[in-house]
C-alpha cells in the first residue's frame, strides 16, 4: 500500500504546499479544510496518518484529535499536529490531546516529511521501507530512483507510484479498479482505461534488451508484477 495521508488545514496556500510535497514523496494525499469535514472523511476511509492543524473552523484540531482517540479504528492512527505559535505547542504537549507529534509553523518541508516517515515507521513499518527489490528491479524510495539490472530507469510520477505498489506484492494480480484506488486515490474520477495507458508506459520504461517483461497482463482480471510471465 502507498501511505495515505489526510491533511486537515484551512490555510489554502499551506495545504497546497503540503499536498504537493507529500505527493512528490510518494504518498497518497487528501485534504480537507475544516475539522468537521476531517472527521467525516476519516469515518469514510481511515488514513494511515493525519496532518492536523490546531486552529480549524467548525471543529478544532484538538477536538478532532480527542474524538479520533475515542474510536477503536483510529485510536492508533498517527497524528501530526501543526500549531501556529510556540504557546499552542506548549498546550499540545500539556493537554494530552493524543497527538503523536507536532510542528510549529513555519516549518521546513523536509522536517515535516522526516517526522511523517518516523511516525509511519513506528505504526506501519512495511509502508516506509526505503528500498524495494524484485527480480532485477530496485526501487529506492529515499532517492526516488529506479533501476533494472543496475541501469537507471526514468519514470513519470504515476508510473513510479504504480511500480511502488506492484513491488509491494509481487505475483499478485490487481484489478484496474484496485490499482486506481491505490495509485490515483479512491476519490478520483479516472477511467479504468487510464490504468492500461500507464501500465503500458511502465512496461516500456522497464524494457531492456534480452530481459523478460515482468508485467503480466491477466485478461479481464488486471495486472501483476511477476517473474514467471
Ligand atoms: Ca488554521
Amino acid at each position: 500500500m502507498i501511505p495515505h495521508i489526510l491533511i486537515v488545514e484551512d490555510e489554502d496556500a499551506l495545504a497546497t504546499l503540503l499536498d504537493y510535497n507529500l505527493v512528490r514523496e510518494g504518498f497518497r494525499v487528501e485534504r480537507v479544510a475544516d475539522g468537521e469535514e476531517g472527521l467525516m472523511r476519516v469515518e469514510e476511509e481511515t488514513p494511515d496518518l493525519l496532518v492536523l492543524d490546531w486552529m480549524l473552523p467548525k471543529v478544532s484540531g484538538v477536538e478532532v484529535c480527542r474524538r479520533l482517540r475515542q474510536r477503536p479504528e483510529t485510536r492508533r492512527t498517527p497524528i501530526l499536529m501543526l500549531t501556529a505559535r510556540g504557546e499552542e505547542a506548549d498546550k499540545v504537549r500539556g493537554l494530552d490531546t493524543g497527538a503523536d507529534d507536532y510542528l510549529v509553523k513555519p516549518f521546513a518541508m523536509n522536517e515535516l516529511v522526516a517526522r511523517i516517515r518516523a511516525l509511519l515507521r513506528r505504526s506501519r513499518p512495511e509502508l516506509v521501507e526505503e528500498r524495494l527489490e524484485y527480480a532485477d528491479i530496485v526501487l529506492d524510495r529515499a532517492s526516488h530512483r529506479v533501476s533494472r539490472g543496475g541501469a537507471d530507469i526514468h519514470l513519470g510520477p504515476t508510473e513510479y507510484r504504480l511500480l511502488d505498489f506492484l513491488m509491494q506484492r509481487p505475483g499478485r494480480v490487481f484489478s484496474r479498479e484496485r490499482l486506481l484506488d491505490a495509485v490515483w486515490g479512491a476519490n478520483t474520477y479516472v477511467e479504468a482505461r487510464t490504468v492500461d495507458v500507464h501500465v503500458g508506459r511502465l512496461r516500456k520504461a522497464l524494457r531492456q534488451p534480452g530481459a523478460p517483461d515482468l508485467i503480466r497482463t491477466v485478461r479481464s482480471a488486471g495486472y501483476a508484477l511477476d517473474e514467471r510471465v
